[in-house]
């Protein structure tokens, strides 16, 4: 029997010694497609390169009409070139001419040729050109005939991908690399970004792609399988509680395709076909991807996802490679690109160098997603494809407004960009100089205007943004970003280390309020149907008194001798404030009894969240020394609208009469208990619903630090009374048509404030 794969392994032999010739390109060109059509023995052999017009151009053909070169095109999807660079897919016909999608082009003379092959030429599965066989008689190319076609593919990809054909582009035009492109995903973190690409996990790029002795090869492979099947076996043998769930489930789809013999046989095929072991991989790879990217279904487009870091752990194996960018080849302006990543990974970066984070998929909960918006840093989620797209240190916009991310731009869209940070940065400046001036409204009002946290990471902020205190601080979000619960010793030197950087402003510590969208991954409780109306927060932590036993001892230890401000979360009964009272009075008693030092003084709110309550404010006040209405949740449960489901999220208006009525009688409540009422949700952050949130009364408000600039430039131009009394009137007119938001709009624009 003859052995198959002695031709493209010849030809791969041929191809490597042409490759480390010193050629001018177009030569290196011309003798490959010579040596390809020799050894395959057809008459034709040519090769069409993508532009970044989306045409595909003639850049060297044996056998075709040789003064077509690079005038001969097609577009992608026309024609066989065009159809196969669209479905990234081999073509093998036997009468070409017959095929629907057949475009005859004169100058190429290709009339004669009845059978045709054709392979993408594939890179990290997008398709870069097209490398096409010919014969005059009728024929069906074989299976190795492709896969050697394929196989042979690949060294040109290198050859485009490394630049060399730039050379031997038209002036006025540019390969497909280097096209730009518009990724439209969801905006989980605003703001704008400018830079360069740094892609979490770095592509390895494999430059070896031509073996000297397969069963060497094979051999690799073998081993580098069986340390991944053990590396994976021992990984799920772990017990670890973090192992439950989804990663158990992830981890087993990869034991099931380190096994899968299909997967197997096609990387021993190509190595039998003269690759290297890395290379093989790579190829079986890249076409995989390129399935993945034209998938519309959702879970075999995961699935895909599995195999394609099924490879990549393969490929560090053989290539020992896959170190992240050393320091100091790390962009001054970086914009980080993942498939998806854990909160810990994104705080190793180089804060001050991250101008934004890219990701393919995640939601606005995950954990990095949070850690990013803490940051500041702008977030595009869901960007389909970008990972494949983006090359490291393309140039890159993230547009974390609008969602979008724009690689490789335009000039003229750079330069857009580039006035909007401008006058972003302008604005900036402006408030800050605003740091320092006493929030006071035109009518003497003074304004307590406080910050919301959660990590270490928002603590700077405090000073850069002129914050009085931290309204409110999230203590789930360290538990969320833990990939163990945190012990006691651990919360209680989180909670000093606050207070510390806070410097004597004062903080106000939420209890965890866990379960609903925040997931604690060592926490699991049963699945619900109705996780925001669950088991969570304040429940979770009645139910659990250890776990809330701990926080309290752990908040007073770490105020030893100040004063402690602590709130919870998500009550809907005041005598689950009772019985949190009664469980902090047994923590005070242990601790005296230890000999230990308390907090000089304690204040206990409660947060208000669930309507119930405004049937018990007068109850609630007297329980406790303040009370934070969080807007997110109340406003979700009044209206029944699911805050993190969009398309019904922003139905209603937070400025609509129900909401500010409810809001303008918790604020009555507590001038009538004189009992402090702040509000901690998204409205506060907003300058024109703050604006109504001083006209109802309001005196505090905790809000995002980049807020504090607009919103004290809105204060230092508001009247609250005059605005109070239009507001009243607005809400008690029974027959009112104009809507509120309109005649706040309308109020500042009268009174000149700024929004
Ligand atoms: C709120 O519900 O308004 C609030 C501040 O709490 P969180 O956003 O953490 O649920
Ligand atoms: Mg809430």
């Amino acid at each position: 029997m003859r052995d198959l794969s002695a031709g493209p392994r010849v030809l791969l032999k041929k191809l490597r010694e042409l490759m480390a010739e010193p050629l001018e390109p177009q030569e290196r060109l011309d003798q490959i497609v010579r040596q390809i059509a020799s050894n395959m023995v057809a008459e034709v052999c040519s090769v069409y390169v993508l532009r970044s017009d989306g045409v595909l151009e003639l850049y060297a053909t044996e056998g075709l009409n040789k003064d077509a070169v690079h005038l001969a095109q097609l577009k992608m999807g026309q024609g066989l070139v065009g159809t196969i660079a669209a479905s990234a897919r081999p073509l093998n016909l036997s009468d070409a001419q017959a095929h629907p999608a057949f475009t005859y082009l004169p100058e190429t003379g290709e009339e004669v040729y009845h059978s045709f092959l054709g392979v993408p030429i594939l890179r990290t599965g997008r398709a870069l050109g097209v490398l096409v066989v010919q014969n005059k008689a009728s024929r069906n190319y074989r299976d190795d005939e492709i896969e050697a076609l394929e196989t042979t593919a690949m060294v040109l990809a290198e050859m485009v991908a490394t630049g060399e054909l730039k050379k031997i582009t038209r002036p006025g035009l540019e390969l497909d690399l280097s096209r730009p492109v518009t990724i439209e995903g969801n905006s989980f973190g605003e703001g704008v970004g400018l830079g360069y690409v740094v892609l979490h996990e770095p592509r390895i790029v494999v430059t070896n792609l031509l073996n000297d002795d397969t069963d060497h090869e094979l051999q690799r492979l073998a081993d580098a399988l069986g340390s991944l099947r053990i590396s994976i076996d021992d990984m799920l043998s772990r017990r670890d509680v973090s192992m439950e769930g989804e990663h158990r489930a992830v981890l087993e789809a990869y034991r099931m395709f380190a096994h899968d013999r299909g997967w197997v046989r096609k990387l021993e095929e190509a190595i039998r076909n003269g690759l290297t072991a890395e290379a093989a991989v790579e190829r079986v790879q890249s076409e995989t991807k390129a399935r993945m990217i034209r998938m519309t279904d959702p879970y075999l487009r995961e699935r895909m996802h599995d195999f394609d870091d099924l490879a990549n752990r393969l490929l560090r194996q053989l290539t020992g490679y896959g170190a992240k960018l050393s320091a100091d080849s790390f962009p001054d302006d970086a914009i980080v690109v993942a498939r998806a990543m854990g909160a810990a990974e994104l705080l190793d970066y180089p804060r001050q160098n991250v101008r934004g984070l890219i990701l393919e998929d995640g939601a606005v909960t995950s954990h990095v997603v949070i850690v990013a918006r803490a940051m500041g840093i702008p977030v595009v989620g869901q960007a389909a494809g970008v990972v494949a797209l983006a090359e490291n240190n393309d140039a890159i916009i993230i547009d974390g407004d609008d969602g979008k991310v724009h690689l490789r731009p335009m000039a003229d869209l750079q330069r857009a960009y580039e006035e909007k940070v401008r006058f972003r940065a302008r604005r900036q400046e402006q408030f800050r100089a605003l740091r320092a001036v006493e929030p006071l409204t035109l009518d003497g009002q003074r304004i307590s205007l406080q910050m919301n946290a959660g990590l270490m990471v928002d603590l700077p902020q405090l000073t850069e943004s002129g914050a009085e205190g931290i309204g409110l601080f999230r203590t789930e979000l360290q538990f969320m970003i833990a990939s163990t619960m945190p012990r006691a010793d651990e919360q209680e030197a989180f909670y000093r280390n606050v207070m510390k950087q806070a410097a004597g402003r004062p903080v106000t510590f939420r209890t965890l309020d866990i379960g609903g969208d925040k997931v604690v991954p060592y926490f699991r409780a049963a699945e619900e149907e109705n996780p925001a109306l669950g088991w969570r927060a304040i429940r979770l932590s009645l139910d659990r008194p250890g776990l809330l036993r701990t926080q309290l001892r752990s908040m007073l230890r770490a105020s030893a001798g100040q004063e402690l401000k602590m709130m919870l979360p998500m009550v809907t009964e005041v005598a689950e404030l009772r019985a949190v009272r009664e469980l902090m009075q047994k923590e005070i008693q242990r601790q005296s009894k230890l000999g230990e030092q308390l907090p000089r003084k304690l204040q206990f709110g409660a947060m208000l969240e669930v309507p119930s309550l405004l049937w018990q404010l007068d109850e609630l006040m007297d329980e406790v020394d303040f009370v934070s209405v969080g807007s997110n949740d109340l406003f979700q449960f009044a209206m029944a609208v699911d805050r993190g489901n969009a398309r019904v999220s922003d139905r209603f208006d937070v400025l609509g009469r129900p909401f500010l009525r409810i809001l303008r009688d918790i604020v009555r409540a507590g001038e009538r208990n004189q009992t402090p009422v702040t509000l901690c949700g998204e409205m506060a952050s907003k300058p024109l619903s703050a604006m109504a949130l001083l006209a109802l009364g309001f005196r505090s408000v905790s809000m995002s630090p980049t807020a504090i600039g607009p919103v004290k430039a809105m204060l230092l131009a508001l009247d609250t009374a005059k605005l109070a009394e239009r507001l009243n009137e607005t809400l008690d007119d029974r027959k009112a048509l104009t809507s509120v938001r309109d005649m706040l709009k309308d109020f500042a624009a009268d009174n000149n404030i700024p929004l």
